[in-house]
């Protein structure tokens, strides 16, 4: 049998999270002594590309209607496609983790969303998963025979385990009336924060949007995604696209720099899964310190373009 693999693309090219995602299936599937089905929407890019992490069969589906994204028609044309699958493995970006449950749904299948590691059994399924807005860990166990699992991003990695794959490419025409797209948002960014190994944030400390600008210069020389707090969003000094937290993005990057962010609850539910935190305040008794890694209590507007320099340094 297959374990199958959402491959998700943005505009036709997969995103990191999909390679991860392929990883994460390869070692289930060794586990359980199964195959890798790769199962993307219209894709441009290369099944080469999926390959390269575990894929052993891709099949590309080729759907004009599938053109607007709606969770509704993408959990429908993955349930005819990953007919006869008993696990199904979705990336937990925003897209992937609102397409699960409705195919859970839909499958009958148990869903164990956020996961970290590799299974630590695969009948029963059962692995470690994320809760608590990225506050605690928990075991799930599946109670169905079927399981569909979210995996967290940047928690298990990319990992190359190269298969000579084969292609097919499937022509449906799934129903999507539910579905109008008013606006999208680009994310400003040249990097998907989402996808970012390091990002480097920055709240209202930063007193204005006119002083992003040592933010960016440090983003760049560490090849991070900027974000930022809700106020700083809230009151246009950056994109809304920035926005982490609770009610922003949630983000698990490896390195995670928060400058004149004071630490609030709601930041912390956003951001406490990265693996590494490092705070830059001025405020010695900020919140954020009891969350830090590493903590420089000072004026930002010196440390970082302090740093930035340093770094440049011994990168050179
Ligand atoms: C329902 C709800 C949901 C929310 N969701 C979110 C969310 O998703 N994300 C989020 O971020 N917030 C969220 N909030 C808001 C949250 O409670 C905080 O108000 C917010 O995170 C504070 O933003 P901040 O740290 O940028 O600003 P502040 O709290 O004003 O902190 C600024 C920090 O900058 C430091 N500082 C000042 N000057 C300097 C300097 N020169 N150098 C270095 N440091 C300096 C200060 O010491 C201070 O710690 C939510 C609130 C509610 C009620």
């Amino acid at each position: 049998m297959a374990v199958f693999v959402y491959a998700e693309n943005i505009n036709g090219v997969y995103k990191k999270a999909a390679f991860e995602a392929v990883s994460y299936a390869k070692t289930i599937a060794a586990q359980s002594g199964d195959s890798v089905t790769a199962v993307s929407i219209n894709p441009t890019d290369s099944s080469d590309l999926l390959y390269k992490y575990g894929a052993e069969k891709v099949i590309n589906i080729k759907d004009e209607g599938l053109k607007n994204f709606s969770a509704k028609a993408y959990a429908q044309a993955m349930n005819e496609v990953a007919a006869d699958g008993n696990i199904v493995v979705f990336p937990h970006t925003t897209d992937a983790s609102s397409v699960a449950p409705m195919l859970a749904v839909m499958k009958d299948f148990s869903l164990i969303t956020n996961v970290l590691e590799a299974p630590e059994s695969v009948s029963p399924f059962q692995v470690k998963r994320r809760a608590f807005s990225g506050k605690g860990y928990m075991h799930a166990k599946a109670e169905s025979n079927g399981v569909i699992v979210t995996v967290s991003q940047n928690a298990f990695g990319v990992k190359e385990n190269p298969a000579s794959g084969s292609e097919e490419v499937r022509n449906l025409t799934v129903a999507n009336e539910d579905t109008k797209v008013l606006s999208h948002e680009q994310s400003s960014g040249k990097l998907d924060l989402k996808e970012a190994e390091i990002v480097v944030s920055a709240g209202r400390g930063m007193k204005g949007p006119e002083n992003w600008g040592m933010i960016e210069d440090l983003a760049a020389t560490l090849g991070a995604a900027t974000a930022c707090s809700k106020p700083v969003s809230d009151i246009g000094w950056r994109p809304h696209s920035e926005h982490v937290g609770q009610t922003g993005k949630a983000i698990s990057p490896n390195l995670y720099i928060a400058v004149g962010i004071s630490g609030a609850i709601q930041h912390l539910a956003g951001v406490n899964s990265s693996k590494t935190i490092v705070v830059i305040n001025s405020d010695p008794e900020a919140p954020f310190f009891k969350s830090a890694d590493y903590g420089v209590v000072g004026d930002a507007f010196q440390v970082v373009p302090a740093l930035n320099e340093k770094i440049k340094a011994l990168k050179g």
